[in-house]
């Protein structure tokens, strides 16, 4: 148990020795991008409120994907626990209304921001938009699409409401005027996706914690039956602390990128 110790001291305290060029007393800034809030069988799903307690324990703010369809049902328990987060400085974010994948008029399977009209993009991003003002009572401002999958038409969309003002993981790189946080390549909670690895994740986190921003997508309700994943997710933002990150939102990060 000693020996076990010692290595987790020094994992925790000389995360330098393995980082390649990157200057070790420069804090790292992380956004933890956690994805797919929805309501099941009535309630808040048991990943996203293990989390959220955890994170709240540790004193760490995140972010929480919203999928706007959830909030059509009126359930005051869930609304209410969604603006509780909101309130403690959680940022609740669009991603999308049904995260579904249409199909398209060849009968191809489309996702919901990638092959589909500029009407039926427009529509599902307003309205998970004007769910959240009605039932929430607060606006959305920062966006990520289902399955990260976007295209030009999306770029579009997101032009015309500019309350939508942060773009997270852009796909690719047609004209928008939306601020963008995109993905570091290779820095992950999950390799692969839904499965947390804190030992692939140190490895990339180390190379790369002096990007100017981290921003690191998660799925909670993945992992709360397998103890194994949640324990990976918390030994990350465990590092994440050890190591001094700040952690900050998608849309109070672009707040003071405007000296706001
Ligand atoms: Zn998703």
């Amino acid at each position: 148990m000693k020996c076990t110790g010692l290595l987790l001291l020094m994992a925790l305290f000389l995360p330098g020795c393995a980082m390649r060029g990157q200057d070790s007393t420069r804090r790292a800034t992380v956004i933890l991008k956690l994805d797919d809030l929805r309501v099941e069988e009535g309630q808040v799903p048991g990943g996203w409120q293990e989390v959220f307690t955890y994170l709240n324990q540790a004193g760490v703010v995140a972010t929480l994907g919203l999928i706007g369809s959830s909030l059509e049902e009126d359930n005051p328990p869930y609304f209410d626990w969604i603006i509780s987060r909101h309130e403690e400085g959680h940022e609740i974010w669009n991603h999308g209304y049904c995260h579904c994948k249409p199909t398209g008029p060849e009968g191809e399977e489309l996702t919901e921001f990638r092959g589909t009209d500029l009407a039926y993009q427009l529509d599902h991003i307003q309205r998970t938009q004007q769910l959240a003002e009605s039932k929430l009572g607060f606006p959305l401002r920062s966006f990520g699409a289902p399955f990260n999958a976007t295209d030009s038409t999306t770029a579009a969309a997101i032009h015309q409401l500019p309350s939508l003002q942060v773009w997270m993981y852009k796909a690719d790189d047609s004209n928008t005027g939306a601020y963008l946080l995109p993905r570091t390549a290779g820095v992950n909670i999950e390799y692969p996706t839904h499965v947390p690895s804190f030992d692939k994740f140190l490895r990339a986190y180390q190379s790369n914690r002096n990007a100017p921003v981290l921003v690191i997508q998660g799925h909670p309700q993945s992992w709360v039956d397998k103890p194994e994943r949640m324990q990976d997710f918390k030994r990350i933002v465990h590092h994440l602390i050890a190591d001094g990150a700040r952690f900050t939102t998608p849309y109070a990060y672009y707040l003071a990128q405007r000296g706001e």
